[in-house]
């Protein structure tokens, strides 16, 4: 089915919104005309939170809980969106885990959890949106500009993150014949539970020592991104990685 013209008959997925960049993203998408199915795994309250919030500015949401690791769960989250809003036009790959330890004291449960989550819950977003996405359609998946630094302690996580963004070139080229755009953000250090959780005052101040523009990044800054490449402005934008990081690297 052809993509519809009409901006608020649109729909857009984001996994992981019930916090972070994720419901910056729910926001912004939300403001831009898209109805919006805001993702969560545990956190029902928040991602009820953001529903409300998108309501209230009169747009229109619902939450729906998916463990994006479980194929059926992604099945079930797009079921939801097309029982809603009829189709799907956007899907926001940005549900994410970080836990950072060199490789000598990686565990096997971290190492499965990250790759489930991380790779694999990416995959099954994108298998189900290569299935099921409207012609015309966009997809934003999540890497992280640690991809390209080499950071001890970040081995595990770059590593899903690369894949991710394997599979972001390779899946542009799958479905540009069907006018659907494939590209991914790669932030750089953003100030959410994720990245600031466990650093003291120090580690942040290292952290904004290494970004040029001098501060950590706004999950609004993000979503901004995130809101060109699900938008008509970004039309020949296509198999790309951005990196959204200051200057870092
Ligand atoms: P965050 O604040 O920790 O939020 C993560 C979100 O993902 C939450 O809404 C969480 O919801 C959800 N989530 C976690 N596991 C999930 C699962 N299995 N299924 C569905 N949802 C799940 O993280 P963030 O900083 O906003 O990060 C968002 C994305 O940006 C991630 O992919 C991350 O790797 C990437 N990134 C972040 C940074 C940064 O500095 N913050 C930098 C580069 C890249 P529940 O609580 O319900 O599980």
């Amino acid at each position: 089915m052809a993509n519809p013209t009409n901006s608020s008959s649109r729909a857009a997925i984001v996994t992981g919104a019930s916090r972070g960049i994720g419901a910056a993203i729910a926001r912004r998408l939300a403001g831009d005309g898209f109805q919006v199915v805001v993702n969560y795994a545990g956190s029902a309250g928040p991602a009820a939170e953001v529903v409300e919030e998108i309501e209230k500015a009169g747009g229109r949401a619902i939450s729906v809980q998916a463990d994006v690791s479980d194929p059926q769960a992604v099945t079930r989250l797009f079921d939801a969106a097309e029982a809603a809003y009829g189709g799907v036009d956007v899907l926001v790959n940005n549900a994410g885990i970080m836990k950072l330890m060199p490789v000598a004291e990686t565990d096997d449960a971290t190492f499965d959890q990250t790759i489930a989550i991380n790779l694999k819950g990416t995959f099954n977003g994108l298998r189900e949106a290569a299935r099921r996405l409207r012609d015309g359609g966009r997809i934003v998946s999540f890497s992280t500009s640690v991809v390209g630094l080499y950071q001890p302690t970040y081995g595990v996580y770059a590593a899903t993150k690369a894949a991710v963004e394997a599979l972001t070139h390779i899946l542009a080229k799958e479905l540009g014949p069907r006018g659907i755009r494939v590209n991914a953000v790669a932030p750089g250090p953003v100030a959410t539970e994720l990245f600031l959780k466990g650093k003291d005052e120090a580690a942040l101040d290292r952290a904004r020592q290494m970004i040029p523009l001098g501060r950590l990044g706004e999950a609004e800054d993000i979503a901004r991104v995130v809101s060109l490449l699900a938008g008509p402005d970004s039309g020949w934008i296509n198999g790309q990685v951005v990196r959204v990081n200051g200057g870092a690297v």
